[in-house]
């Protein structure tokens, strides 16, 4: 291209021709080269932001299976298509090399994490819960009948939806359970 050409694709004198400096003149092949990341996406699945209980509603892009973006969903009565920037990364949720995909348990006077699959975790944790409830459980108190123990608690977090709430309340009320409070309102 000569001169007189590149002179003529600069902003400036495309915008003093008269092209609209928000749009045309401030266009380039390589903006009109451009594609959305969502453009190459094979399916598209409604979801819930799981970070916090305000509960604003996702679009999940994904290729060959994989997450590629996740927007926010303009139909959701929630958000009407916004995310915060912490619901704006939650595709990191899934896709970042550095988030944990072991269970970490750091023993009694240990200094150090150790890696546990997860059965091995959930055996531990069972042994715990029956042992606790075993050794705190009241049958009475004050004479009167209460079959309760107060040696085991839950606090959920903001990322439990209403189903997991619903069978964890089930769960410790059938322990014996009387502390079982949560953050969540998706
Ligand atoms: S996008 Fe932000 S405000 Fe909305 S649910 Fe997620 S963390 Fe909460």
């Amino acid at each position: 291209m000569d001169l007189r050409g590149l002179i003529g694709r600069w902003p400036v004198i495309r915008q003093l021709r008269g092209e609209d400096g928000r749009g045309s003149a401030a266009r380039s092949a390589r903006t009109d080269a451009l594609r959305p990341r969502t453009a190459e996406a094979d399916t598209v699945a409604r979801s819930v932001c799981p970070y916090c209980a305000v509960g604003c509603g996702q679009l999940v892009y994904a290729k060959d299976g994989r997450v590629t973006q996740i927007e926010g969903d303009p139909d959701s009565p929630i958000s009407r298509g916004r995310l915060c920037p912490k619901g704006a990364a939650s595709k990191q949720l899934v896709t970042h090399p550095g988030r944990q995909t072991t269970v970490l348990y750091r023993r009694p006077y240990g200094t150090e994490w150790e890696s546990l699959d997860l059965a091995t975790a959930m055996d531990m944790i069972a042994d715990r819960v029956m042992a606790t409830r075993r050794e705190t459980w009241q049958e009475t108190v004050d004479g009167k009948v209460v079959r309760r123990t107060l040696g085991l608690a839950s606090l959920g977090g903001a990322t439990l939806d209403n189903e997991e709430n619903y069978l964890m309340k089930k769960l410790y009320t059938a322990l014996g359970a009387i502390q079982v409070e949560n953050q969540a309102r998706i």
